[in-house]
């Protein structure tokens, strides 16, 4: 079976080298020929010898997921959409800002957890992108790109808070954070890199011990109660526990807080009393909190919460001393802003088979 090297990071490919009777080395520099010069032919690997090539060629492929559509939007961000197979698409979002540019990936072909204001969630789960598709995203993004005037890449951050995720695709998305994290591949620092998790608790510790980076927790509601009905896995893994988990990210995190991400649902979970109770949950972990505008969907129940509604929250928040951003709401007209990617989802949960076709169609270039 033909090895797409896109799978490995630097210890797989490694093993994989080893295999073939070869030295770490040469497994380095094709690492750094696939992500570091973008490269996907081997035969312009130069430095490498031809006898590893040809044996390359005939047993391994460099295959990053092929992008079907590629959307500018007016306010500079770029969507993409990648074909994963099986009638599967994913989304990935490039987000240019003055100081940095950030590249928003996806884990999974839809997403099982099923929170009440998401889109993704609405088209139920068909399966984890494999570590290739994961890296792949950037690979493409990349490419598609190029260099700033500075020379440097346009992607400087990566958040992992596309379709799906990312701590249920545990392996993978671990993968593919070590060859971003890798200089022999992306080289960002931790601190650029950042998992969002809607609350997988146990999966947070190992992610702590595997690969800390940023972390930034899908909160959406003070009380378990709310939360329950917002981010099902809530009754799963509890306020409490998901606080302590926090807690315990922090000893190994990069950065010293964790960011709470928190959506605005009008008359929902966005009164004086809801960032009261915030404070309250949140007093024992050093955090931020990014408060996002509700995007609608169609079919979704939900409203934004009015801009001024937002500002209040955000103060009482910031009068207490945490530092709140709200996020501004980009890509909206290519339908790229939060919780609207869709892409086109076949869903293998539902029992009639059908493909459940997202709020996007698949467009061929
Ligand atoms: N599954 C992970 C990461 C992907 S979702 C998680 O839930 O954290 C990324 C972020 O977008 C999460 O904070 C999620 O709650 C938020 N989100 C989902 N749907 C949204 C919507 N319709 N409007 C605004 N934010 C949304
Ligand atoms: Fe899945 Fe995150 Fe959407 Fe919840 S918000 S359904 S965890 S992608």
């Amino acid at each position: 079976m033909t090895v797409n090297l896109l799978d490995f990071d630097a210890a797989g490919l490694s093993a994989y080298f080893a295999e073939l009777g070869e030295k770490p080395f040469r497994a380095r520099q094709v690492l750094r020929w696939m992500h570091r010069s973008g490269q996907s032919d081997f035969d312009a690997m130069t430095d490498i010898a031809r006898s590893l090539r040809e044996k390359l060629k005939a047993e391994a492929e460099i295959v990053p997921p092929a992008v079907v559509s590629d959307k500018l939007s007016d306010d500079g961000t770029r969507k993409f959409l990648f074909d994963v197979g099986g009638g599967n698409a994913v989304e990935t979002v490039f987000i240019p800002e003055d100081d940095r540019g950030t590249l928003c990936v996806s884990t999974q072909a839809g997403c099982a957890l099923d929170c009440a204001f998401c889109s993704t969630g609405k088209q139920g789960f068909n399966r984890n992108l494999t570590a290739a598709e994961i890296i792949g995203q950037l690979w493409q993004a990349n490419r598609a790109l190029g260099a700033r005037p500075d020379g440097e890449r346009a992607v400087s951050n990566v958040v992992l808070m596309g379709m799906g995720e990312p701590l249920a695709n545990f392996d993978n998305s671990v993968t593919a954070l070590r060859l971003m994290l890798d200089d022999n591949a992306y080289g960002l620092s931790r601190r650029r890199v950042t998992v969002s998790t809607s609350g997988l608790v146990p999966v947070m510790d190992r992610l702590r011990d595997a690969c800390p980076v940023a972390l930034a927790v899908s909160l959406h509601a003070p009380d378990d109660g709310l939360r329950d009905e917002l981010v099902p896995i809530n009754r799963k893994y509890p306020l409490r526990e998901l606080m302590a988990a926090c807690q315990r990210y922090l000893e190994q995190a990069p950065r010293d807080f964790v960011t709470f991400e928190y959506v605005m649902l009008d008359g929902v979970n966005d009164s004086d009393e809801h960032a009261r109770r915030l404070l309250h949950l949140t007093r024992d972990v050093p955090c931020k909190f990014n408060l996002i505008p509700f995007n609608p969907f169609p079919g979704s129940p939900f409203r934004r919460s009015p801009s001024p509604r937002i500002r209040r929250f955000a103060e009482i928040l910031m009068n207490a001393g945490i530092v709140t951003t709200t996020r501004k709401t980009r890509g909206e007209d290519i339908d790229a802003a939060c919780g609207q990617l869709a892409g086109q989802v076949r869903d293998k949960t539902r029992r009639s088979g059908r493909p459940v076709i997202g709020i996007h169609e698949v467009r061929s270039q």
